[in-house]
């Protein structure tokens, strides 16, 4: 079993929060296409069901053969599973509603927490030169979660700002702090993002100005405002980046990888 933290590879972000709706999948998506626009080699992993990451990515149901359901769970090697989409840089292993079946069937598995963390250190991972990993995570804190957040370096956390916010963040930090104890002690917080900002909206700054207060330094600078661009770019099956590139939720999205990039290097200096 590899460490996960001893790889050279590249650096493996679990993007988790058990609420649905909170901006988990339009944030791995659009922070993968700015990382992928500054010129690095993104892959996103869709583990949802739901498939919404395969879907705002263009990858259409019919074209997802193989997913992280094999991944996970059938000798699969990584090339049938890896697939290119029309965002430069950006590589997908997509997911079907299959997956939903998963997380029970996991559950009798060898190693149950392990399977995607051993998937993604495959030996041939190293040719693909990818610089990060993003893993579109389900809405629970389920055994498909825990694979996500076993696998990765952190855990990016996008928090709607909306009421009752940051209730679900400690039933989070809890499960980290599980996979922690069991599976993984260097497992990091890579940040909290608030998400659906309206800086119109006074319950909007109280949201931010209690994450910061409680959550210090874990939040991240960049805040992702409510744009309707960013809501229309996956019809169109594409990232916001390039759906309309000078959109104010493009522009939040590119800083949040500026932000992100330079934090990782203090980090490694
Ligand atoms: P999750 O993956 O956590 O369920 P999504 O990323 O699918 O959440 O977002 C939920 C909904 O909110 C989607 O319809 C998405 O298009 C919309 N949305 C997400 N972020 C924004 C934003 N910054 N501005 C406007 N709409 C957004
Ligand atoms: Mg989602």
């Amino acid at each position: 079993m590899s460490d996960p933290t001893s790889s050279v590879g590249p650096k493996i972000i679990a993007v988790a929060n058990q609420k649905g709706g909170v901006g988990k999948t339009t944030t791995t998506i659009n922070l993968g296409a700015a990382l992928a626009e500054q010129g690095l080699n993104i892959l996103i992993v869709d583990l949802d069901p739901q498939g919404n990451a395969s879907t705002g990515l263009g990858i259409e149901p019919d074209d997802r053969q193989f997913t992280t359901y094999e991944l996970l769970l059938e000798d699969i090697r990584l090339e049938e599973v890896i697939q290119k989409t029309d965002v430069g840089n950006v590589s997908l292993v997509p997911a079907t509603v299959d997956l939903s079946s998963a997380d029970i069937e996991l559950y009798s598995a060898e190693r149950r927490s392990f399977l995607l963390n051993q998937a993604l250190r495959q030996p041939d991972m190293a040719g693909y030169g990818f610089d990060y990993i993003l893993i579109d995570c389900p809405p629970s804190l389920n055994l498909l979660t825990v694979n996500a957040m076993v696998a990765a370096h952190s855990v990016l956390v996008p928090l709607q700002s909306e009421f009752f916010a940051l209730e679900g963040l400690s039933q989070l930090m809890l499960t980290v702090r599980e996979v922690r104890q069991s599976a993984h002690p260097d497992l990091r917080i890579e940040g909290v993002v608030l998400t659906m900002y309206d800086a119109r909206n006074n319950l909007s700054q109280q949201v931010e100005a209690d994450a910061r207060s409680n959550l210090g330094d874990l939040v991240f600078e960049t805040v992702i405002p409510r744009n309707v661009r960013v809501s229309e770019a996956p019809s169109y099956a594409m990232p916001v980046l390039a759906y309309d590139t000078n959109s104010k939720g493009a522009a939040a999205y590119r800083a949040l990888a500026t932000e992100l990039l330079k934090k990782n290097t203090r980090l490694a200096a």
